[in-house]
């Protein structure tokens, strides 16, 4: 059901006021005044710039200039005057704040509309934020009106480029509205706007003028962070199961109207657990370029106030403002921190009582949302912790929850020429294969470090070309995370598998019984046993 018979649906039932919250004037007066004609019904407009107007073009009504421009007052008008009427009234949050006297008028002329025939009226609050007085709030219903869709995201850019005679191209028109979800009609406008008076014309490098005005939103709060990326799925070697996951779930991103229209759900996101280094953070980075959405980071750390509450309220702050800027990906990082200590009765992460229930309400609410959330925020949340509370694991939550282990040989030999290519030094014939070999425990960081230091060695060996030679000596030079902590390596894939947490990776040693899993994913069987 459309926001227009949806309201239709309430103003015939006779519902006294309908609160519409909107950043769109516009659209919301054209959506009033629809509703209004397909009733045959009058419409009166007060706000608080000038008091009673004409609905259609804002002018003071010279008829009543008599009456006081008070909102109270003009609530209190007589029955005749309300006969088949809507009552709008402008920037509600604003003109019914610290005003009791037109709360009381109002809930006076709600009994009215309720008991006397005469009077057939529906009032109408408008503004862009929801300010529901407790002495109203049987009365009220609350709609709101979302952003455009994607298809009425390109009208709008069409007709942007008929009334500028531009041609605007069909590949151009896709991205732009790709970028535009989110932003009201008349954020787009602007945009559009700025996009044409730079270049005198729309091109694909306009997309950088959105993520830019998305940039700005968050920045204004300050409690989230936009992190700027360019690291692609390519860039991410081994990890198979978990990238094959995200390109279904983006496919799904990809075209959420026509997925919602087929009864598939909005994706809610994954949880990626496991060994420092070995690609989480990465993932959730190129999650963003795949899906072409901004990638928002919240850090748990930073959440944590100094007063009690604080928590909870920047908690609640900064998952509204990932919905505002939706569709995005949302990158909690370290959520280990937000359940730290719970449900054990011990210390959370050195915090102990009040600290601890400070968490224990942190993550509940961040359960709660992530259980009821319906926009498109797609969540990675990311964590070493291994223990888990069973909340999280419950359905529900997140579609699913991927383990990282150290990358196996294969995983090494992709992951040492990912990051040789990346610094052009992939044509030099260098044997990755007796690399990956000595490389058991490194971690993608740890192998990343590896060529790094290897490549300086070849610098200041005479500025030579890099060879097999400075990698191994550089691998002896470098101790991998794994060896640090064997013990608490050991402990943490044990947990996993306790838990049927599924790896993120195809694994050639199938006596793994994470390997089960991974092949369970993709329905295969897994490869033979290498004996
Ligand atoms: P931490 O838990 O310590 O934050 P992490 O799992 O988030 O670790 P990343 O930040 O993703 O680790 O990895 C650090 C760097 O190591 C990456 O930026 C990347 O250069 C390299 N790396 C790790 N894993 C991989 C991988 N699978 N493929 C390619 N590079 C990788």
């Amino acid at each position: 059901m459309n926001l227009y018979q949806d309201m239709s649906s309430y103003v015939d039932s006779h519902y006294p006021i309908l609160y519409l919250v909107t950043f769109e004037e516009e659209a919301g007066d054209s959506l009033i005044r629809e509703l209004a004609s397909d009733r045959k019904r009058k419409v009166q407009e007060w706000n608080l710039a000038r008091g009673f107007v004409r609905f259609d073009n804002k002018v003071q009504m010279t008829d009543y200039m008599d009456l006081p421009a008070a909102l109270d007052n003009w609530l209190d008008q007589e029955d005749q005057y309300l006969n088949n009427r809507f009552l709008v009234v402008r920037d509600a949050h604003l003109a019914l704040r610290d005003n009791p006297l037109a709360i009381t008028r109002l809930k006076a002329l709600v009994h009215r509309i309720i008991h006397n025939d005469n009077v057939t009226a529906t009032v109408f609050l408008v503004s862009s934020q929801p300010c529901v007085p407790p002495e109203l709030e049987q009365f009220i219903t609350v709609f709101e009106q979302p952003p455009p869709e994607k298809d009425e995201i390109k009208q709008i850019i069409r007709n942007f480029g008929k009334d500028h005679r531009l041609s605007v191209d069909q590949k151009v028109t896709s991205e732009l509205a790709l970028a535009f979800r989110g932003l009201s009609e008349y954020q787009i406008r602007l945009l559009l706007n700025r996009g044409f008076r730079r270049g005198g014309e729309l091109d694909i490098n306009d997309v950088k003028l959105v993520i830019d005005e998305k940039r700005q939103i968050v920045k204004r709060t300050g409690i989230l962070e936009m992190v700027s990326v360019t690291e692609g799925m390519d860039d991410i070697a081994g990890l198979r199961v978990l990238k094959e996951w995200l390109e279904r779930k983006a496919k799904i991103m990809d075209s959420l109207p026509e997925a919602w229209e087929s009864g598939v759900e909005t994706p809610k996101g994954a949880m990626i657990v496991g060994m420092p280094g070995c690609g989480k953070s990465l993932t959730a980075k190129a999650t963003s370029v795949r899906l072409r959405l901004p990638l928002l980071r919240l850090d748990i750390g930073s959440l944590m106030g100094r007063y009690v509450g604080d928590s909870e309220a920047n908690m609640r702050r900064a998952l509204a403002l990932a919905e505002t800027v939706c569709p995005c990906v949302l990158w909690v990082d370290e959520l280990e921190k937000a359940f730290a200590g719970i449900g054990d009765g011990s210390t959370g992460g050195g915090r102990t009582g009040a600290g601890s229930e400070i968490t224990s309400r942190l993550f509940g609410y961040f359960l709660t949302w992530m259980q009821e959330k319906t926009k498109p925020v797609f969540v990675l949340a990311t964590a070493n912790n291994v223990a888990l509370p069973p909340e999280l694991l419950r359905k529900g939550r997140f579609d699913e929850i991927f383990y990282v282990d150290f990358p196996d040989e294969d995983e090494r030999v992709a992951i040492l020429e990912v990051h040789l290519k990346k610094r052009k030094k992939d044509d030099l014939k260098i044997d990755v294969k007796q690399l990956a070999g000595r490389t058991d425990g490194f971690s993608g960081a740890d192998l990343e470090g590896v060529i790094k230091d290897a490549i300086e060695d070849a610098f200041l060996d005479n500025k030579a070309d890099l060879k097999t030679a400075h990698l191994l000596e550089s691998i002896e030079k470098n101790k991998p995370h794994a060896m640090m902590m064997k013990s608490t390596v050991e402990e943490y894939r044990k947990k996993f598998k306790e838990m049927g947490i599924r790896s993120a990776s195809i694994k050639a040693n199938t006596d793994d019984p994470q390997t089960q899993v991974a092949y369970e994913i993709k329905g295969n069987r897994p490869p033979p046993s290498p004996s």
